[in-house]
């Protein structure tokens, strides 16, 4: 016999397990199924930290899905009783005209967000782990800071489990067969009736949607772990997040030392290396480790004496460097979520309730129009 569920949900990292929980603490029916394990290391959400903030310098109308997103993962902190955002601050440094600077003061300004500019002497005052150049300044976004990645994911699935979600790992989804009233999903080793269906794949995600071959591009990411000598220095009252925009050689983002390997560092999108999801990540190699090296040395000095650790990750770009959450060209009953082009996690969240919102109600409240096929899936 088949078995039946209110909604299928395929692929449980980030948006997958948000997804799973909230549809699940509604009364569906959920059936999650994970081609691995949750936060594996070839999926897009592993390494401890994923920035959040609220004055959003990439687009100033991400600020109302950021404030639900903060009240959910404070909701998911409650109910799991344990921390899973840590509010540091977050540095946006540059030069003033900058993108980050600019369209972060912009976004501040229209939404009314508390923030302060910092120049390079009062950074060197409050924050002295950066170097910043004569004609830099730090927009300082009190409420930034951090979530640790696998806590969400496994807590967001602990509760799905405890809501009565059936949670399938090592199953790989390899159709999704339309039906008349709902969706049979295929695995290896499994059929099973949904009324609706998430696919939610991350790096894969065009294996299910094929009319994403052309848009979702996975690329390779990488990230290195630095030990300060002057641990002080480097600690989340002296050091918040931060992104940083080097002009031509792109932007950066790290961490201050929140767990034992210490500051962590990354370059946003690398090198825009294109990969192919159904092979291994390339391990990290010189060059990954000398851009990293480079900015590190330059840029923050004092806490970056040591490379510890590097490690591989994924993006899923689309054109625009948006989000696409919508449903399936022709089908009502599929609803897709990106991997969100390198910026996604701190929407996980809010991501998860415009999922559970589509399929069980038809359409949501939140505004999500940016995110539309339409929008997102054409060239850029
Ligand atoms: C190094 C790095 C740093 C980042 N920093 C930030 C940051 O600071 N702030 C921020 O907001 N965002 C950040 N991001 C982006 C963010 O992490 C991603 O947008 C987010 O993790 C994507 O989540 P996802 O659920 O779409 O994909 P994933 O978490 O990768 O989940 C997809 C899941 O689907 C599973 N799957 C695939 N195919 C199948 C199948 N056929 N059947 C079953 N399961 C399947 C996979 O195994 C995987 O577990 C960063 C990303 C990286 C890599």
């Amino acid at each position: 016999m088949v078995a039946e569920f209110d909604v299928a949900i395929i692929g449980l990292g980030a948006m997958g397990s948000a997804a799973a929980s909230i549809a699940a603490s509604r009364g569906a029916k959920v059936l999650g199924i994970e081609a691995h394990f949750p936060a594996h290391a070839l999926s897009s959400s592993h390494g401890d930290s994923r920035i959040i903030r609220l004055g959003y310098f990439e687009d100033p109308s991400y600020v109302p899905l950021l404030r639900r997103a903060y009240e959910n993962w404070r909701a998911l902190e409650t109910r799991l009783r344990a921390d899973v955002l840590s509010v540091t601050g977050v540095l946006q440094i540059g030069r003033p005209d900058s993108k980050i600077v600019s369209g972060t003061q912009a976004a501040c300004a229209l939404h009314g967000l508390p923030h302060e500019v910092l120049d390079r002497a009062e950074m060197a005052r409050r924050y002295p782990a950066f170097a910043l150049d004569r004609d830099e300044v730090a927009v300082l976004d009190p409420q930034g800071g951090y979530i640790r990645p696998e806590a969400a994911i496994m807590g967001y699935l602990k509760l799905a489990a405890e809501d009565g979600a059936e949670l399938h790992f090592g199953e790989r989804v390899v159709a999704i067969d339309p039906e008349a009233d709902g969706v049979t999903v295929r695995s290896a080793t499994g059929r099973y009736r949904a009324r609706k269906a998430i696919i939610a794949t991350g790096a894969w995600i065009a294996e299910l949607v094929p009319e994403l071959v052309p848009y979702a591009k996975p690329i390779r990411q990488v990230v290195a772990w630095y030990q300060p000598d002057d641990g002080f220095l480097a600690q989340p009252g002296r050091m918040p997040c931060f992104l940083r925009d080097e002009g031509d050689n792109g932007s950066f983002f790290g961490f201050p030392a929140i767990g034992v390997d210490g500051v962590k560092i990354g370059r946003h999108a690398h090198f825009r290396e294109p990969i192919d999801p159904t092979k291994p990540n390339a391990p990290v190699n010189d060059a990954d480790t000398d851009l990293l090296d480079g900015f590190a040395q330059k840029r923050l000095p004092q806490v970056t004496s040591h490379r510890v650790r590097a490690t591989t990750c994924r993006y899923t770009m689309l054109p625009a460097e948006d989000f696409l959450i919508d449903f399936a060209p022709g089908n009502s009953n599929v609803v897709i979520s990106s991997a969100c082009s390198g910026h996604g996690f701190k929407f996980a969240s809010v991501v998860g309730e415009i999922l559970a919102d589509l399929v069980l109600l038809g359409g949501s409240e939140l505004p999500s129009s940016l995110f539309s096929f339409a929008r997102n899936a054409r060239d850029g």
